[in-house]
């Protein structure tokens, strides 16, 4: 049954043309590879996997954790970074891959984190950018879509763990 607080924002189908086409945006920068993707979990848990077969250069993945939403839909201002589990990112071409840019503050966090971590190049790629709502200096090098302020759920996109197994993004009206 439809979920009443759902609307769909983004059809599935629309999110895979621009998917592919980042994908191939980012192999013609970078032809003939290597580069290490860095997905941001578990946001973008999606957009990675659709972008990593679209993707036309050889290439290495890895994931890193950040959160800075715990259980709302506003930001709490906390962040917490594990980079436990990354690959070796040392003189390497690096695509970061997050679902979404808000405020900026994780993009910034993370992109200080890499930096620490010598690695060649670093560029960021997200699927959606609040831009409206973007307060720290960071822009993205590619994104998929600009959007509104709205709180938005689907194609990783969670709500206190619930919604990420959505195909199309939809905005989450609590009521
Ligand atoms: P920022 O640090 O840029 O303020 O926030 C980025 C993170 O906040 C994203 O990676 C995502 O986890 C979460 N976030 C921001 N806006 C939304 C939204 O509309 N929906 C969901 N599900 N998460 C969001
Ligand atoms: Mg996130």
């Amino acid at each position: 049954m439809a979920d009443p607080q759902l609307t769909v924002m983004i059809p599935a189908e629309v999110i895979q043309g621009r998917v592919r086409e980042l994908a191939l945006e980012v192999s013609e920068q970078f032809q003939g590879g290597p580069i290490t993707l860095l997905g941001v979990m578990t946001g973008s848990l999606m957009f990675l996997t659709d972008f990593m077969r679209a993707l036309e250069v050889p290439h290495q993945v890895g994931v890193i954790q950040a959160s800075s939403y715990c259980g709302e839909s506003t930001t709490s201002g906390k962040l917490t970074v594990n980079i436990d589990f990354l690959p070796s990112l040392t003189g390497r071409n690096v695509l970061l891959i997050d679902d979404i840019l808000d405020t900026g503050q994780t993009l910034q966090r993370l992109v200080e984190e890499i930096e620490t971590l010598d690695p060649a190049s670093l560029n960021t790629a997200v699927l959606l950018w609040k831009q409206c709502r973007t307060t720290y200096a960071v822009e993205p090098n590619y994104y998929g879509f600009k959007i509104d302020d709205h709180f938005v759920v689907g194609y990783g996109l969670d709500y206190n763990d619930d919604y990420r197994h959505l195909a199309d993004i939809c905005e989450l009206r609590l009521q």
